[in-house]
Parts: structure tokens; sequence; C-alpha cells
């Protein structure tokens, strides 16, 4: 098997440590071998982009605007082929491995327009005859840590910023699904991008994150709130510019008014699809006391009936976990439920299937209180919980009691509650009769409390956290 190299200053590099990259819908299915960076390989891709700089952030607009453009079309064309790959390293169904692949497609182009669009003020000067001019400059060298679980479309919404605003940048993807990144690591350089504009370093976390961290001048972060905690550590000490992107706990509000399919459906969606292994799931299901076991019942039917299986495998709906360690974790927490007394309606089940995979069945607890572990702590996996409430007024107390601020969504057929909702939910994303997770690529993406940390991402609000502003003063 060919060892797949990391990008250094324009060249594919060695390593002597390798990481296997594993189907977690089969494990006999090694996806590939990729090189493990070194902390010395870390050290040489932040200088290369170092030197690259210069004549990177002073390069022509129409160049970089092209050069995006071109990315994002080589992977929309080869969006089935990604979009399979990325099914089989990290175990989403093949719809969903196509659809994200599209999406990175999607981010590439859209900021292949905004480099054309990055604009500044002219403001006139309470001192006579004064001009003030505020710009925007790249940053220079960012440092970009990316999660498993969008192993595309996360490095796709980091970097193609990024670039656009004319910084550099050394990008370290999850050592569970270096495939990805590694192909899109291809695709850019393949474009054409001068040597050290773009570098990739794959490895651990602990050793080639944090090596990378001590050499950025910003940092970019989506992953776990404890990783999230060391790495705002790191930064802080170096006083570099971060953003991190980390959990969340998200509630599903369902009132009585709402209708009931389309509850369901939401719910299902929120909280199961992509096994649950979505920042933006729906983990806490909080739910008026007039439509509860209306809603438990048909949530539960609906799970009972989703196909649990291999990733490739067309009639999946629902794939395995990514790994033996977050499906221990996913039947710690249904063990933990059970404990805390909460009425397991249905699953929470290892499953075998044809292939040997980290598979389970979708759990539904009901009866859970809001003060459980199940409904405090992040699982990352196909568990839901249902939370019996009064009324709409207990329910967004409810809602916006966690630690977590990312994504709220509310079910109703009132105009009144919907709006009273969007405007009192402590959510940086809120979603009226749509899942919780699932968003566009144009607009702002982040959260609140100890969901987010910085300027958000996507869109051109991630200029915010891609370039830094100068107000400059002249006296013609
Ligand atoms: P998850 O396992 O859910 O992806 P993590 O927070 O463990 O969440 O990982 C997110 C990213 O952070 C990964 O690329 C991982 O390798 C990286 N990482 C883990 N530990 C550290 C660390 N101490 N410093 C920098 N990066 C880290």
């Amino acid at each position: 098997m060919t060892i797949n190299r990391n990008l250094i200053a324009g060249s594919w590099v060695e390593s002597t440590d390798v990481i296997r990259n594993i189907n977690p819908s089969n494990t006999d299915d090694v996806v590939g071998e990729y090189a493990s960076a070194t902390a010395e390989q870390v050290e040489q891709a932040v200088a290369a982009a170092r030197a690259a700089f210069p004549a990177w952030s002073r390069s022509p607009i129409q160049n970089r605007a092209d050069m995006l453009e071109k990315i994002g079309n080589e992977i929309l064309e080869r969006r089935d082929e990604l979009g399979r790959l990325l099914a089989r390293e990290e175990g989403k169904p093949l719809a969903d491995g196509v659809g994200e692949a599209t999406r990175a497609g999607h981010i590439f182009k859209f900021f292949g327009g905004e480099v054309l669009r990055l604009q500044g003020e002219k403001l006139a000067s309470t001192r006579p005859g004064v001009e003030i001019e505020i710009t925007r400059e790249p940053i220079g060298v960012v440092g970009l840590i990316t999660p498993w679980n969008f192993p595309i479309a996360i490095p796709a919404w980091k970097i193609a910023p990024a670039l656009a605003y004319g910084n550099c940048v050394v990008l370290k993807p999850a050592e569970l699904t270096p495939g990805c990144a590694w192909a899109l690591a291809d695709i850019i350089s393949r474009a054409g991008i001068p040597e050290g504009v773009f570098n990739l370093v794959m490895g651990s976390g602990s050793k080639i994150g944090s090596a990378l961290i001590g050499g950025v001048d910003a940092l970019s972060f989506t992953g776990s709130v404890p990783t999230g905690r060391k790495v705002a550590a790191q930064a802080v000490e170096r006083m570099i510019k971060f953003q991190l992107e980390m959990g969340g706990k998200n509630p599903l509000v369902v009132l009585d008014d709402a209708d009931l399919e389309t509850a369901v459906s939401i719910a299902v969606n929120g909280a199961y699809f992509q096994t649950g292994q979505r920042c933006t799931a729906s983990s806490r299901m909080v739910v008026t006391q007039g439509i509860h076991d209306r809603f438990v019942d048909a949530v539960a039917d609906r799970i009972s009936k989703l196909v649990v299986g291999d990733a490739l495998k067309p009639e999946t709906q629902m794939g395995p976990a990514v790994d033996q360690r977050q499906l221990d974790q996913n039947l710690k927490y249904v063990a933990i439920g059970q404990e805390e007394g909460a009425r397991k309606v249905f699953g929470g089940d290892r499953l075998n299937r044809d292939t040997p995979g980290f598979y389970m069945s979708p759990c539904l607890f009901a009866e859970t209180t809001n003060d459980m572990r199940v409904n405090r702590e992040e699982i990352f996996g196909p568990v839901g919980t249902v939370i019996r409430v009064k009324d709409y007024e207990e329910a967004l107390h409810v809602a916006n009691d966690t630690q977590f601020g990312l994504s709220a969504g509310i079910a109703t057929t009132s105009l009144k509650h919907a709006n009273h909702f969007r405007a009192n939910s402590q959510a940086g994303m809120v979603m009226v009769n749509l899942p919780t997770a699932g968003v566009d690529y144009h607009v702002p993406f982040g959260g609140r409390k100890a969901s987010s940390y910085g300027p958000r991402e996507q869109g051109r609000y991630a200029a915010e956290f891609y370039t830094t502003v100068k107000t400059s003063y002249t006296l013609p």
C-alpha cells in the first residue's frame, strides 16, 4: 500500500510513522496509510508558510479567485468519489458523504467570489483635513486543527477563507480521517498554489497539533470542549488570535401546537442522522405535556425502523460510530441514563452486521430531567433524550439551561412562540420547524457560551477571523 505523505513547502514528504485509516463500517478494510508528521516537520511547514506569505498576501486578487474557483470545481466534479472516500473513512451514509463533498466544493467557489468583495471603509476625521481609512489585511500563517466528523467540509470552510484573504495555511486534520484532508491537499497543490502557501501535516493532536500552535500567527480549531480548553490555553500563552468551535447539547423544543409529523421528522433527523456525530445534533428534546406521549411513541416507532449498517450500502440510514472509543462512550452513556432513572424507550444496543464495525441501535430515553448527566454532557452519538415540560415558558428555560449554546430548535405552528424563541434562545443558531443540524454554507456558523469562542465561521463573517483591521490616518 502506498503511503500518502504530508505536503510541506510544495513537496510530498515522507515520515517513519504511519497512520492506518480504518473503515468503521468494516474494520478489516484499511482505507489507506498516511504519513504521521514529526514536530520538526511541523516547524518546517510553518517556516515554509511564513516564507510564502509576503508574495501570497500581495498576489493579485484575480489569481486567488481563480485558484479557489478551480479547487471548488474539481471537488464538485469528483464529488461522488470524494463522498465515497468520506463515507468509507468516517462512516456516514454515502449520500451524506457526497452531500458533504458537494458542500466543500461550493465553499471554495463561494470564497473565490469573496476574494473580490473584501471591503474597507473611509471616514471623515474629527480633525480638519485628516482622512481615515479602515482596511483589512491577512493575519499571516494560520494553523487549522480539524475534527473527524466533517472531514472535508470543516477543512474546506477554514482553508478557503484563509487563502481567499491572503493567509498561508498549515492544516492538521483529525488522525481518524486523514483521507479527505489528503485528497483536498492534493487538489489544492495541483491547482497551482505556490509552494508553502498551503501545507498538510497529519498526525496526533497532542504532538502535531500542539507543535502547530507553537508556531503560527493564528489558530482555528474545531473539536471537543476539553481539547478546546487546552488549545486556548496554549494560544493565550503565545498571545495569538484564535477561534474555537466545540460541542453542543442542542435542545429541540416541541410544543403542543406542533405538526406532529414535522416534529418527529426533524427530531429523528437532528438526533440520529450521521449517528448523532454532529456538534449541532439535537440531543435534548424538550416536549410539552399535551403532545409528549404521542411524540415519544412516534419517534420510537420511527427510529426502530432506521436501517443501521455499512455506510456504503445504499439502503443504510445510520452508519456506525467512528471508532471503538466513540462506541464505548455512547454505550457508557446509555448505561448512565438507565442508572440515573431515565426510561429507555428504544435501542442503545450493540449491533452486529455482516462486517466487523462499530454499530449500535439508536437510543431514545424518556422521563429524563435536565440535571441528569445524559442531558448535561455531550455524548456525540445516537442517543436522544426527552424532557417533559408543562408549557412554552418552562421549555424555553430548560432549553437555555445548559453550558452550551450552539444550535436550538423549536417545532411549533405558533408565530408568537416561534418569534419569542428566536429572540430569547441563548444559542448561536436557531431553527424553526427545521432540524438543529444542517446549515447553509454562505451564512455564519457558530455558537455561544462553551460551544464557541471568537468570531463566527463561514460566509462573509469569516473575514472577522481571517483578517486583521488597520486604521490609517492621512493628512494629504
Ligand atoms: P474529536 O475527537 O471529537 O475530533 P478532539 O478535540 O479530540 O475531538 O480533536 C479535534 C482535533 O484536535 C483533532 O485534529 C485532534 O488531533 C486535535 N487535538 C487533540 N488534542 C490536541 C492538543 N492537545 N493540541 C492540539 N490539537 C489537539
